[in-house]
């Protein structure tokens, strides 16, 4: 197999681009993805300080490194979310990942932040470990992303299509109106960016083989088969017969449709700490308020 490019031998094959690279014009190819989501969806500029969100999976760094080396204004930030080795080892990886990069990295803990440990909290909350992590990642992510201009996370095409996929299922439609590229800030929610929004897992681990970046292998301890990597293991089958069907699937709703359910979403300031959501007080200061009364 030839690289469409240049004709050299080809690493790597993209069915849904009808095309084949050789190392060098896959990168070119990758980063030229990352290019077309900026200027599509207007997502930042050069002077913008950018906050990027990095859990050590590959996702996050590679993210980091491309927006770096384009030469964007880019500070890293980590949630440690106290569990064991796993966290460890993401910490850790997200700091070599810093340094390699020479930029600036935060970095929170779950615990101190909200008082009580993850296996606490979900027991405090009476909710599964992944539903309350989530939701204290969002939060602290958000908080600390209100203090740059645009918060930039991983999210790819695999994530995104799969999101959209399950949210229709169920016709969550206020999740829908708030599920896009890019997201303005509102009230307290920092402005939002996704650049690997055209790229699927396979192409970005591609590109961090060939980079030889260091990412997270630990899965979760917690993790189980969630709906998320249900549904995106039915797309990939869909995908497998119907190449490109996850691109064109995503792409012609952003430009067509999802502009309608914007005004099904219905959020307000939480009256404790500002920051938007569908109920009084938000999830975050409710926990912490449960927390609160266990230990008096
Ligand atoms: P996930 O929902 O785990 O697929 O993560 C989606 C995105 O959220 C990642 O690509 C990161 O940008 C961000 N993220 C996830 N976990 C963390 C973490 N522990 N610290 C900082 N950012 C995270
Ligand atoms: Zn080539
Ligand atoms: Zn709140």
């Amino acid at each position: 197999m030839k690289c469409t490019v240049c004709s050299k031998t080809a690493e790597i094959a993209l069915r849904s681009h009808n095309s084949a690279f050789c190392r060098e014009h896959f990168l070119l190819f990758f980063k030229r993805r990352i290019e077309k989501a900026i200027k599509d969806f207007n997502m930042f500029s050069k002077e913008k300080r950018l906050l990027i969100a990095v859990s050590g999976g590959k996702d996050s760094l590679v993210v980091w490194q491309v927006l770096n080396e384009m030469g964007y204004n880019t500070t890293g930030y980590h949630i440690n979310i106290g569990l064991g080795i796993y966290s460890e080892v993401s910490e850790n990886i997200s700091k070599a990942f810093a340094k390699r990069l020479n930029r600036p990295l935060y970095v929170d803990y779950f615990e101190k932040e909200v008082g009580v440990s993850l296996r606490e909290a979900a027991k405090i909350s009476k909710k599964p470990y992944c539903s309350v992590c989530g939701m204290v990642k969002r939060y602290l992510i958000n908080r600390k992303g209100t203090k740059f201009d645009t918060l930039v996370t991983g999210h790819n095409l695999s994530d995104e299509s799969a999101t959209l996929f399950g949210n229709i299922l169920h016709w969550n439609t206020g999740y829908m109106g708030r599920q896009f590229p890019v997201l303005e800030d509102i009230g307290s929610l920092s402005r939002k960016a996704k650049p690997l929004i055209y790229l699927t897992e396979r192409e970005i681990a591609a590109y961090a083989f060939f980079k030889e970046i260091d990412y997270a292998l630990l899965r979760c301890p917690n993790a189980r088969t969630t709906t998320g990597s249900f549904y995106k293991n039915i797309l990939l089958e869909i995908e497998e017969a119907m190449p490109a069907t996850r691109m064109n699937f995503l792409k012609a709703y952003f430009l067509k449709i999802q502009e309608k359910f914007r005004e099904d979403v219905k959020l307000s300031p939480c009256k404790k700490c500002g920051y938007l959501t569908s109920q009084d007080i938000c999830s975050f200061c409710r926990l912490k308020e449960k927390i609160k009364e266990g230990k008096k």
